[in-house]
């Protein structure tokens, strides 16, 4: 997705560690991304980053009319991942790798922006009524973020039932199951669905957790958490404790707190603000750097930074 006026106001991302609040409930912020509105539970002036996970937009449930679905052009990204996740409705991802891919329900689009990738999220022509689902970025380690861009497409996902909940793990490890999606650091991100009652699950203390819940209500330990809030549980845990107070759907990410400091503007994810200007202008340009979109929709151009003067 894309992201047309992320925060100046965002700036330096550092991580916190109060942890009087434990589990922290967070409502997530109502905005817009192409024509969908979304909740954006990522970043949080409170939470900027669970894991390596900086970026979360739980798009819908919403009716849509024929054909006019999800609509992006095409946008550029740096040093970060995207995972597209969609309950319903379909979406056609085109990227300047060349790749043209239909995501439906149960499938993973997992993309690697590296040094830099652009894409598309277009209707699929297909006649569909309600579009959900959620788009996370990953901010990528210093080790691949100016690597190579790649995209991969995963019809099948581990799924591991027990407990009044079915997992389906969709980066990382879950229980016993396994993800064969690319990760390039300790994270994992997975679909809980859960009956009504209680479920406990291990949990790694190295790692800090979130949960969203995309549909019905539940209690994270003591406090509830509906759609539109995040919940966030501080690293520590051997087990997570969660009672669905009726039928639910959430995701469920966590991973090593990030240790070092992560620089979001637009869509782009660095370590420093030259860096951040040096992608503005390459996608102003329309360098190589970025390559081409196989789209009729046309370029998303990008704001300018509130450190550049617009007269230079
Ligand atoms: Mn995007």
């Amino acid at each position: 997705m894309n992201e047309p006026q992320l925060a100046p106001q965002l700036g330096k991302i550092i991580s916190q560690s109060t942890e009087s609040d434990d589990p922290q409930i967070l409502p997530s912020r109502l905005t817009t991304v192409g024509n969908m509105s979304v909740r954006r539970a990522l970043p949080k002036r409170q939470r900027r980053t669970i894991g390596a996970w900086c970026f979360a937009d739980h798009f819908g449930p919403v009716q849509v009319h024929g054909t006019s679905a999800m609509e992006v052009a095409p946008h550029p990204h740096i040093g970060l991942q995207t995972v597209t996740w969609v309950l319903d409705g379909e979406i056609v991802h085109r990227d300047s790798l060349g790749s043209e891919q239909l995501i439906k329900r149960g499938e993973l689009n997992l993309m690697t922006a590296g040094r830099g990738v652009a894409h598309s999220e277009e209707p699929s022509g297909s006649t569909i009524d309600i579009m959900h689902g959620i788009q996370l970025w990953i901010a990528q380690p210093s080790s691949s973020r100016n690597g190579k861009a790649a995209f991969e497409h995963h019809v099948s996902l581990p799924e591991i039932n027990f407990d009044n909940l079915t997992a389906r793990v969709l980066v990382g490890t879950f229980g016993e199951a396994t993800s064969s999606a690319r990760i390039d650091s300790e994270l994992m991100g997975a679909q809980l669905t859960l009956s009504i009652g209680e479920s406990t699950f291990e949990a790694r203390s190295d790692f800090e957790y979130g949960i969203i819940v995309l549909e019905g209500t539940v209690m994270l330990e003591d406090k509830m958490v509906i759609p539109g809030h995040l919940g966030y549980l501080h690293p520590g845990r051997n087990e997570i404790r969660i009672k669905a107070l009726e039928p639910s759907t959430l995701i469920l990410i966590g991973g090593e707190p990030l240790n070092e400091e992560i620089y979001i503007w637009w869509n782009f994810v660095a370590r420093a603000q030259d860096e951040i200007t040096e992608a503005y202008n390459d996608w102003k340009q329309q360098t190589e750097r970025f390559g081409k979109v196989d789209s009729h929709l046309p370029i998303i151009e990008s704001p300018l930074p509130h450190w550049i003067s617009s007269s230079s």
